[in-house]
């Protein structure tokens, strides 16, 4: 069924002459064959959203519908893989058409050629559901690939075989009630528009491991949680994105770059694959998926990718892996919508964008969650999903960040003054927050004891009196604080720049396991309390400030991961010793 152009406007091509069409059908637009998509009809007429380059396209050029709606391929051969932002592999079209993708390209999003091994995990005969896990495929050396039934089709195994199989071949014969066969093979398709289904969602109760310790002391985000990061330009969005990319205990990672810079997305491109799991020694993309909107393709690829990328995780999720998704940044991609939204010549809503901005948002985050997965066998499975923000001027009272803001349940708001004062991560503890503190408690208490909490309050709490008392130095000077006021100031000195600086690029400091996060913080709070417990007793603090355990404990980030323990347990030793030697006035520091 074909219709004729009318109107081009960047993106948006309107056609007539498509009756019998529906929203959200794919359309190829004219001789190239571009690659469009439905986005509202008025009888006959499409407005069609087109996802390349449409100069050189005029009134006159025909548009055929596909009678599908935007879609993706799930099956084995996506992890390792770099697509576009409608799942065109962008490694695959480059050998074949250049550096710049040639437009209407048509290459599939797996390859087709490519023999997997299946291994049946069902017999025949057995009776199955969606969901259901029928085989397997070791897609790479991290992950089992899961082959599961589609959703829509049960019944009784007819036939399974082991065997080297391409992505098409049939790999499994089901008969349902009604007598009729269904073949199925390693790869699915669906809808990127749709959430995929679940029998049913849960609670967050696990802790996202990122080794970062700002993040997983201060500000938990839990497996199956939403997040934001805003922040303006050089606060270290990226950096802290591509150390939850890089860190994050999850199975798979799904990285979308909307493109923030011009070469930003061509930086992840290139640094990605270069990258090793830091858990087994392996390339991280073979956990990876890579989405990328560099910054030569469309906006409209922009608003597809989130949809694209989420899907795939979606997918992954419901084979039981924990899955997180990192969008940098929703920004990027709520200006493609903006866009499109002003060419189709809707009503402006705040700053221009659609007034359907936080829905379509929340629809997003909507998609995260810990889930029971479809099937018969109960396994859960967890997307995380983690966006970044870039609000211009890093003003967070735009209509993104408020968005944002209110659907996520963890914030994570970087600040440009930290960035400058080359405080990184440049999480501001004053105003980050997490949502998932009284979900994760139990989970904290019982693996890593009821301290671990206990800290973090008391740790929260001296930040935040440092604060207030900053209020008060300022207007009546340093001498007016009490010895314990100072004494606050201090801890709350050693907490930022021993325990939550942490060093992207050092290696033994990039990444800080529970267990260490965990002790350095222990010593700091220790040294807050002998020290109130000695002044107590006369001793003076600026002899307290100079005992040299301090000194160590400002290196203590630096020591060897596997030294760590005993190298921390030393140092606290030595500290007991000197405080209590500032009592006694034998200190000579
Ligand atoms: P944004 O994406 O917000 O524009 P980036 O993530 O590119 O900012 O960070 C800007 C710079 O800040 C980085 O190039 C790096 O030098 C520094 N930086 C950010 N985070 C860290 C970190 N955790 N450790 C060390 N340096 C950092």
């Amino acid at each position: 069924m074909s219709g004729i152009v009318t109107k081009v406007s960047g993106p948006l091509v309107v056609a007539e002459g498509l009756e019998d069409a529906n929203v959200s059908d794919v359309v190829r637009v004219g001789n190239q064959r571009l690659i469009g998509e439905i986005l509202n009809m008025t009888g006959d007429s499409a407005s069609i959203q087109v996802y390349e380059e449409t100069s050189g396209l005029g009134p006159g050029a025909v548009v055929e519908t596909t009678g599908h709606p935007l879609s993706v391929e799930l099956g084995p051969g996506m992890l390792n893989g770099i697509y576009d932002g409608i799942q065109r592999p962008l490694t695959e079209i480059r050998e074949m058409t250049g550096h710049t993708i040639a437009r209407g390209v048509d290459v599939p999003a797996l390859n087709r050629e490519k023999l997997w091994e299946f291994v049946p995990t069902v017999e025949q005969g057995a009776q199955v559901i969606a969901g259901d896990v029928i085989g397997t495929v070791q897609e790479t050396t991290a992950i089992l690939h899961k082959i599961m039934v589609p959703v829509g089709i049960s019944g009784t195994v007819v036939s399974i075989q082991a065997g080297s199989y391409t992505v098409e071949d049939t790999v499994c014969l089901v008969k349902d009630e009604k007598g009729e066969s269904h073949k199925l093979t390693l790869m699915q398709k669906w809808p990127v528009r749709v959430n995929r289904p679940y029998v049913k969602k849960y609670v967050p109760d696990k802790p996202l491991n990122s080794g970062q310790r700002v993040i997983d002391t201060l500000f938990p985000l839990a497996k199956g949680g939403t997040a934001a990061v805003p922040g303006p330009f050089g606060s270290g969005k990226t950096v802290v994105q591509h150390q939850l990319a890089k860190w994050s205990d999850v199975d798979v990672v799904i990285y979308i770059g909307c493109g923030e810079r011009g070469n930003e997305m061509t930086d992840v491109l290139m640094e990605f694959p270069e990258l090793k799991d830091p858990r087994n020694g392996e390339p991280l993309m073979k956990r990876t998926v890579l989405i990328a909107n560099t910054s030569d393709m469309p906006v409209a690829a922009r608003e597809a990718s989130i949809y694209t990328g989420i899907t795939i995780a979606e997918y992954f999720r419901d084979m039981g892996y924990d899955v997180a998704v990192i969008a940098d940044s929703t920004s990027r991609w709520a200006e493609a919508l903006r866009e499109m939204s002003g060419r189709l010549e809707e009503m402006p809503g705040e700053e221009g964008y659609p007034a359907y901005l936080a829905s379509r948002l929340a629809q997003f985050y909507e998609r995260a969650g810990v889930v029971e997965c479809l099937g018969a066998d109960e396994r859960k499975g967890s997307l995380t999903a983690i966006g970044a923000v870039s609000p211009p001027g890093g003003d967070t009272s735009e209509p993104v960040s408020q968005a944002t803001m209110r659907i996520v349940k963890v914030f994570w708001g970087l600040d440009s003054s930290l960035a400058y004062a080359r405080h990184f991560p440049a999480i501001n503890w004053l105003t980050s927050y997490s949502l998932y503190t009284d979900g994760l408690k139990s989970w904290f208490d019982s693996e890593l004891g009821v301290e671990f909490m206990q800290h973090r309050e008391q740790a929260l709490s001296i930040l935040q009196e440092e604060s207030n008392l900053q209020e008060i130095v300022k207007l009546v000077g340093q001498d007016a604080l009490s010895v314990d006021d100072r004494l606050t100031l201090e801890t709350a000195k050693m907490i930022r720049e021993d325990f939550l600086q942490q060093n992207a690029f050092v290696d033994v400091d990039s990444y800080s396991s529970y267990e260490r996060q965990e002790m350095l913080l222990a010593i700091i709070l220790e040294y807050d309390k002998l020290c109130r417990d000695a002044v107590k007793q006369g001793a003076e603090l600026s002899e307290l400030f100079a005992i040299p355990a301090r000194e160590q404990i400002g290196r203590a980030k630096s020591v060897p991961a596997d030294e760590y323990t005993k190298v921390y347990a030393q140092i606290r030793e030595n500290m007991k010793d000197q405080i209590a030697d500032t009592i006694s006035g034998g200190a000579q520091y």
